[in-house]
């Protein structure tokens, strides 16, 4: 099958029927649903640039398990070149939706369960591997969404999974039959939940003794019986109710998480990738976030890029771009964007050759820059409020400007210099305020501390990966720590040093 088209995409994300909920009701014509309709549109940008010519390098791969072209969203990586596309390709489609497009956990998701399934075959003697070949070259050959799932709801952070008092807070195994396996659980705040053809479930934490039954990672469709979402709000959603599109900041793009349950869902085995070998689930977890945190280091730098161009404008409609504090604000920003897309890249390029055959990005440097992202997002986005004024917040409103008798007033006492038209300045406002505080905050600033786990999930793999010994090794050659001392070297300070 050849790759689809935008239309094709929403099309067939119609026919799946999805079990949605939205504002205590079942959402049926969700692709058409104002709040929903812009986290689709986001998704379906990966599928419009993967048809132009000018984007095909970055878009698209070839398979190497079929030699096709395919989504670089449905690749394994085969190179560092081919991670370090993938940032470029994630900075590129934050540019052009200003949004977290979705897309990614699901390429994260084939690439981490791609080497664990063959490590976990050569220590156990089975055959997850090969079915997980088969299920990527499925992805891949229909050019499908797929979304990985990970965070488990999670309960009493003190406590196992095995011990919860609600076991279902991790996504679990609760029968086992001869064509497979029924689960059961959650997975909170989903990033592109409703948007996906298929779900790829991986456990959450790293799995001990007696949660066996939580080690579990399968495939599924999206509307497999058992499977519904609970769509999450955003600041500001209903905004996207309205009929104008000035108020929304972004009109045509947004994200979008949801809690996906698993109501007894039955999985075949030759969907299922791993069942209780606990031994293997902090590796899966360690690689899926590596990987993600990664992607951070191009989707947040297109969003970065997205919003130094509205501060920038904001200043010049204003008359404020010439002052100097204004440019180094917008240096400073820039500074602080290139600086995780350089994170970004730094793990790609030094991305290691797995056992599997497979290319993996550098742990450390992944983690770092996911932990810097949990940062200087925030301070981008202060900037930009800095820039933009206080007007971002006190606007009125599209109908204020739209009414006959307020209107003109609203267009006189908006306006910035005379070459910018009022309803612009609106706009450019109206992004910001999207931004960093609206809807579009959820996408750039609380997902940059969160997704992709918490500042201090990084902080505990920098401290694994830092190699703190080798660090201690060198500073004790250079101090000479060990050698004999010959005291008799030590002369009598000079007459001039006294
Ligand atoms: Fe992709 Fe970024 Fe959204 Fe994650 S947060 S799915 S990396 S766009
Ligand atoms: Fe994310």
């Amino acid at each position: 099958m050849a790759l689809k088209t935008p239309e094709e995409f929403v099309r067939s994300l119609a026919d799946l029927h999805l079990q949605i909920y939205l504002f205590g009701e079942k959402i049926d014509d969700y692709v058409n649903h104002p709040l929903i309709r812009p986290s689709i549109n986001c998704i379906a940008t990966t599928y419009e640039l993967a048809a132009l010519p000018e984007y095909e390098d970055l878009m698209l791969a070839t398979s190497h398990l079929t030699g096709k072209k395919v989504n670089r969203f449905a690749h394994i990586h085969q190179s560092t070149e081919d991670l370090s596309k993938k940032v470029k390709m994630q900075r590129l489609l934050g540019q052009k939706t200003g949004s977290c497009f979705q897309r990614c956990v699901g390429m994260d998701a084939i690439n981490a369960l791609y080497s664990v399934t063959w490590e976990l075959d050569q220590a156990r003697g089975t055959d997850y591997h090969e079915r997980f070949k088969k299920y990527v070259q499925y992805l891949q050959d229909e050019d499908l969404v797929a979304d990985g799932a990970m965070t488990d709801p999670k309960g009493d952070r003190s406590l196992p999974p095995h011990k919860q008092p609600e076991p279902d807070v991790y996504v679990h195994v609760v029968e086992k039959r001869d064509d497979g396996i029924v689960v059961r659980g959650a997975k909170a705040h989903q990033t592109g939940a409703c948007n996906s053809h298929e779900i790829i479930v991986m456990p959450t934490v790293a799995m001990r003794e007696g949660d066996e039954d939580f080690a579990v990672s399968f495939s599924c469709p999206a509307n497999a019986e058992g499977v519904y979402y609970i769509y999450g709000r955003q600041s500001c959603d209903t905004r996207k109710f309205e009929d104008s599109d000035l108020d929304v900041g972004n009109v045509r793009y947004g994200g979008q998480e949801a809690l996906m349950v698993f109501d007894d869902v039955f999985v075949p085995w030759e969907r299922v990738y791993m069942c209780g070998e606990i031994e293997f689930s902090g590796a899966l977890v360690e690689r899926f976030a590596g990987f993600h945190r990664q992607s951070y280091g191009g989707c947040k730098v297109g969003v970065g890029d997205v919003l130094i161009g509205a501060a920038a404008l904001a200043a010049e409609y204003n008359g404020a771009a010439r002052a100097s504090h204004i440019k180094d604000k917008l240096i400073e920003m820039t500074h602080l964007n290139e600086t995780l897309f350089s994170c970004g890249l730094a793990c790609s390029y030094e991305g290691v050759r797995m056992p599997a055959g497979n290319y993996q990005i550098d742990l450390l440097l992944a983690n770092v820059c996911k932990q810097n992202v949990t940062r200087f997002p925030y301070e981008i986005a202060r900037l930009a409020e800095d820039i933009a004024g206080g007007l971002m917040v006190t606007m009125p409103s599209a109908q204020d400007l739209a009414d006959e008798k307020i209107g003109p007033i609203v267009e006189k006492f908006l306006v910035g210099t005379c070459d910018a038209p009022t309803i612009d300045r609106m706009r450019v406002l109206r992004l910001i305020e999207n931004l960093t505080i609206g809807a579009g905050a959820v996408g750039y600033r609380t997902e940059s501390m969160h997704g992709a786990g918490s500042p201090q999930a990084q902080r505990i793999m920098i401290a694994r990966q830092s190699n703190l010994d080798h660090k201690k090794e060198l500073a004790k050659a250079i101090a000479q720590v060990g050698k004999p001392w010959d005291k008799a070297r030590v002369k009598e300070p000079t007459a001039v040093a006294r």
